[in-house]
């Protein structure tokens, strides 16, 4: 068996999975969590679903699968250079972002709109939905019966009163307590992941220059050293060069930040972990401000570029009208969502609006495109 820190989470300590089932053979039950995450149908969607970039802007940039995979890389490697539970890690970070509708942030914010008065939607929920509910994979249960460990690292924020309904795996929200480290370090892996490749994306794409890019301490120091040492660099060598630095000092300071943490506090087992009152997978405070000015420079720089934004108005009008097209005549839907609707019926409205917003958020970019086009085009 692995050798794993005192404050990893174990199989022997899992709380198991919601339908029991034997243990695995030959695999931990955390790489049987990862192999069912890699074979559902959500996790193959993701490879057309926006990141930041459309899908048909260009085949070079991030996908929300390629992202997942870069923020499993990111996660797993840390995890082992602090002795965690590697495959907990990496089974949490390709499954953190199956619940995300098409058309990244701004589909999410559209359909939370039209949710509003059903309960709204989050991506973090519908990630646990899609490995608690949606998936159809199994004779024996709905979902993938993934482990509670998984499931704890997927949910990674929620509502009081969301996580009220959600029984064990929503109470730490009631309590105030931590996940596992895995789980946390799932998540600062994600922002590790987007920081740095959204600014290669940004730069790919024409939206971000390097001169604004050196307002930034986290891209000045890297420029400045691969100037130095590279002076004949330059194009898109010269980038990733820059970026590949850039994730190596936000790693080796998440490493040994944390490192530091776990030694001072000691945390018996992962029980301990969780009733800490604050995270222990974190930056040094140095450098949690330099990600936060990056953070906020693409937010300013990126996110809000009329560029992208433009494409983003386009693909909320694209999700708003699918949903209230499908809320008015539920005939449009295909007859499988129209079964479960019918097999919602004591939940009235909202339960029609669930099945719609569990379609129109499974849909990947180009789908949901051709799913408009379908339904709205009378050319079509
Ligand atoms: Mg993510």
């Amino acid at each position: 068996m692995l050798h794993l820190a005192a404050y990893a989470v174990t199989e022997q300590q899992s709380r198991g999975r919601r339908h029991p089932e034997p243990p695995p053979g030959y695999r931990s039950e955390y790489q049987r969590d990862r192999d069912r995450i890699i074979h559902s149908s959500a996790f193959r969607r993701l490879e057309y679903k926006t990141q930041v970039f459309v899908n048909h802007e260009g085949d070079m940039f991030r996908t929300r699968l390629t992202h997942s995979i870069e923020v499993a890389q990111i996660g797993r490697s840390i995890a082992r250079a602090l002795v965690l539970n590697e495959d907990l890690t990496e089974a949490i970070a390709l499954a953190h972002d199956l619940g995300h509708t098409p058309f990244g942030h701004a589909g999410q914010d559209a359909l939370h709109e039209c949710m509003r008065a059903f309960g709204g939607f989050e991506h973090n929920l519908q990630s646990l939905r899609v490995v608690d509910e949606l998936e159809e994979k199994y004779a024996e249960f709905s979902g993938l019966n993934l482990t509670f460990e998984t499931r704890e690292g997927i949910l990674k924020h929620c509502a009081r009163d969301k996580a009220a309904q959600l029984g064990e795996v929503g109470r730490r929200f009631l309590e105030h307590k931590q996940p596992g480290l895995e789980a946390q370090l799932a998540n600062v892996a994600d922002e590790v992941a987007y920081n740095n490749h959204d600014v290669d994306d940004g730069l790919r794409a024409g939206l971000l220059t390097i001169e604004q890019l050196c307002e930034i301490q986290l891209f000045a120091e890297q420029f400045t050293e691969v100037n130095q040492r590279y002076p004949e660099l330059g194009g898109r060598r010269r980038i990733h060069e820059i970026i590949r630095r850039m994730i190596n000092c936000q790693v080796s300071d998440l490493v040994e930040n944390s490192r530091r943490i776990l030694e001072q506090l000691q945390p018996a087992d992962v029980e301990a972990v969780r009733r800490h009152t604050g995270q222990m997978i974190c930056f040094s405070e140095p450098m949690r401000e330099q990600h936060r000015q990056l953070k906020q420079f693409l937010r300013l720089n990126l996110y809000q570029h009329y560029r992208v934004h433009r494409m983003m108005a386009k693909a909320q009008r694209i999700v708003k009208e699918l949903f209230h097209g499908f809320m008015s005549d539920i005939r449009l839907l295909p007859p499988e969502f129209q079964r479960r609707i019918a097999a919602q019926e004591a939940d009235g409205e909202s339960g029609r609006a669930r099945v719609v917003a569990d379609y129109v958020a499974g849909m990947t970019d180009r789908y949901a495109i051709a799913e408009y086009e379908r339904i709205f085009n009378p050319l079509h």
